[in-house]
Parts: C-alpha cells; sequence; structure tokens
C-alpha cells in the first residue's frame, strides 16, 4: 500500500488551511474528511468575524477552502477514522470506514462536538425538539416557543437565528451575566423576540413524543416551574473529539490534544491543529492560522528528515525546546 506524505484528519477549517499549504509545498496531502465535512463550521449559517469573508454561511466558506486546496493538489476522501497506531514512528497507520491509509506525517485536526447538557429526557427527545445545531433544525420550529440553554457565543448567535423562525427564544442562562462578545449580547437585548431567564438551570426535559417543557430551577432562589416550550436548543460547550487518539496521543485533564508551539504532539511525526488542541480561541481565524502552522511544521520536519539537512536553526531550537518537553 501507497504511504502518503501527509494525512489530514478532519476538514474543518484547520484541516482544509494544512491541506492548502501542505499541497502548495508539493506534498499531495490526503485529507480523510469525517462524517461531518466541514466541521463545525458547516452548520453554522453565518460567519461574519474571518478577515476577507465579510459574510456569509459556514458551508459557503468551506467550499471556497475546499476548492482552493483542490487547486494545488489536495485530495479530499469522504471518510471516517476508525482507528490510528502512531505507537511505532512514521510511517504511520490510520483505518477507516473504506480501508487503511500509511502516511508519514499527520495533521490532526478533528475538532470538537456539542457538549450534552446531561440530564434526563436530553438524549431520548433529541431529534424530538432537542437540539444542537439552530441552523440546522430552525426551520421545524416556525411560529412555535423554543428555550436556548447557554450564555457563549453559540447560544447567543443561534438564538438570534432561531428568532427568525420561532414567535419567542428564551435564552436560559446559569448566571446573571453573558459569556458572549458584547457585539451578539447587543443585539441579542435588541431583538423583541429574545427574552433571557437568568441563575437558572435546566433540571430536566419532559415530554412524550416531542418535547413539552422544561423543569426549570433558580440556582438563587431555588424556586423550580415547569416552563412551556416546543423546542429546546442546547449550546453549552464543546468537548474535543479525541476518541480515536486515546492512548496514543498526549492530552490534558479535558482531553484536549497536547501540541506545543511548532503544533508538535507527543509522538514525533504527528502534529495538532484547530480545536483538538485549542481549548481558548476556537475561530475559525485562528483555527486557519493553527492548521497553516502545523503545515509548515511538518513539510520542515519531512524535509529535514528526507535530506538529513538541518532545521533552520531557530525551527531546531523551537522543536527541540518543545520536544525536550514532552
Ligand atoms: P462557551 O463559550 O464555552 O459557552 C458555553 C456556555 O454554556 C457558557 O455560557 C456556560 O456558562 C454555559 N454552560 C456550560 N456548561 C453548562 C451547564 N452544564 N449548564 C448550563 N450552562 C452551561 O461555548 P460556545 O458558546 O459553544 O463557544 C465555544 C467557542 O467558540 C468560544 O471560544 C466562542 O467564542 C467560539 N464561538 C464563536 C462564535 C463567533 O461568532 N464569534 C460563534 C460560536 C462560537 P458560563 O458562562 O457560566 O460558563
Amino acid at each position: 500500500m501507497q504511504t502518503e506524505k501527509v494525512v489530514i484528519i478532519g476538514s474543518g477549517p484547520a484541516g482544509l488551511s494544512a491541506a492548502l499549504y501542505v499541497a502548495r509545498a508539493n506534498l499531495s496531502p490526503v485529507v480523510i474528511a469525517g462524517s461531518q465535512f466541514g466541521g463545525q463550521v458547516s452548520l453554522t449559517h453565518e460567519i461574519e468575524n474571518y478577515p476577507g469573508f465579510p459574510g456569509g454561511s459556514g458551508p459557503e466558506l468551506i467550499e471556497i477552502m475546499k476548492a482552493q486546496a483542490e487547486k494545488f493538489g489536495a485530495r479530499i476522501d469522504m471518510d471516517v477514522v476508525l482507528s490510528v497506531d502512531f505507537s511505532h514512528g512514521s510511517p504511520f497507520t490510520i483505518k477507516t470506514g473504506n480501508g487503511e491509509y500509511h502516511a508519514e506525517a499527520v495533521i490532526v485536526t478533528s475538532g470538537a462536538s456539542p457538549r450534552l447538557l446531561e440530564v434526563p429526557g436530553e438524549v431520548e427527545l433529541t431529534g424530538r425538539g432537542v437540539s444542537y445545531c439552530g441552523t440546522c433544525d430552525g426551520f421545524f420550529f416556525r411560529n412555535k416557543k423554543v428555550v436556548v440553554v447557554g450564555g457563549g457565543d453559540s447560544a447567543i448567535k443561534e438564538g438570534l437565528f432561531l428568532t427568525k423562525f420561532a414567535t419567542t427564544v428564551d435564552v436560559i442562562h446559569r448566571r446573571d451575566s453573558l459569556r458572549a462578545e458584547p457585539a451578539l449580547q447587543e443585539r441579542a437585548r435588541a431583538n423583541e423576540k429574545m427574552r433571557f431567564i437568568w441563575n437558572t438551570v435546566v433540571e430536566n426535559i419532559n415530554g412524550g413524543n416531542k418535547v413539552e417543557s422544561v423543569r426549570l430551577r433558580n440556582v438563587v432562589t431555588g424556586e423550580t416551574q415547569d416552563y412551556t416550550t416546543d423546542g429546546v436548543f442546547i449550546f453549552v460547550g464543546h468537548d474535543p473529539n479525541n476518541g480515536v487518539f486515546e492512548g496514543q496521543l498526549k492530552m490534558d485533564e479535558h482531553g484536549f490534544v497536547v501540541a506545543d508551539k511548532m503544533m508538535c504532539t507527543s509522538v514525533e511525526g504527528v502534529f495538532a491543529a484547530g480545536e483538538i488542541q485549542d481549548p481558548l480561541w476556537k475561530q475559525v481565524a485562528t483555527s486557519v492560522g493553527q492548521g497553516a502552522a502545523a503545515a509548515m511544521a511538518a513539510e520542515q520536519w519531512l524535509s529535514s528528515r528526507e535530506s538529513g539537512i538541518p532545521l533552520v536553526p531557530e525551527v531546531k531550537q523551537a522543536l527541540e525546546s518543545d520536544l525536550a518537553q514532552r
């Protein structure tokens, strides 16, 4: 079986940015797209803060990134990684739904997925009123009442989108101030369909065939109430998609893959970029930058290995000081 120079796992902004840079270095990257091509961005109805892309949908942005990477020779395979074996060093083995890949270097950009609220009724009613994506499911809530759980950018952004369909969007937040960026907060407060239920958590999601109400508890007064709603949209953060890397790559206590400033992981020749290794910024812009950095680091690592020509001193120093810390 052919050994690829570079295989990129994941097709979000970090993966496609890495693909563009690796392709332009003439290394013919293969991107294993995963179950959701484009990652979370492909579920986002509007991107407004990615420089050079003044406005448009997530799928539009992802299509542009894909076309740009393919133009320079990246190959994108609609396949899903089932397991990886990084234990013997390069070349690495990646098993997928459609077969097996061998790669001299790997860039992991598998991203993150929405976190569950973990309350009774949530799993049973998912797809029957419980959703993690306003962009995907908002249409089904035309002229209905919905609640949004969370106070971050996702909750407010998706909540605003839901006001296009729903009669009311009640944001249920466990504190009395939002985490979302000020511009989004302002827009939410100015939208008369949006209302806020502060200091409140959801304890139960109730319903038979579909969502009928949520059991709310005020964390200050302890008061509880059953609140009627047709939909529950949950945006309480994200968890890294790390399943196949367990036991293969070093992770922090929250499950993010540990990568240094050269985007090197605990395995030499395996690099990581985007939300799988970034618990902090999680923006399209930061993921794109990290993807580019991972690609350049992989290219430098491969060429030094092949040619025997040492890395440029600054890169060597950065790689070695970070390698020593792992
Ligand atoms: P986030 O910023 O981590 O916010 C999660 C929200 O859910 C917080 O308000 C948190 O409350 C709340 N929460 C967490 N666990 C909860 C629980 N068990 N019960 C009730 N509430 C809970 O997550 P996010 O909104 O998904 O954003 C993730 C990252 O993506 C952020 O860096 C964000 O900036 C970025 N993002 C950016 C945009 C954009 O357009 N710029 C859009 C989407 C996402 P506390 O506030 O009390 O912690």
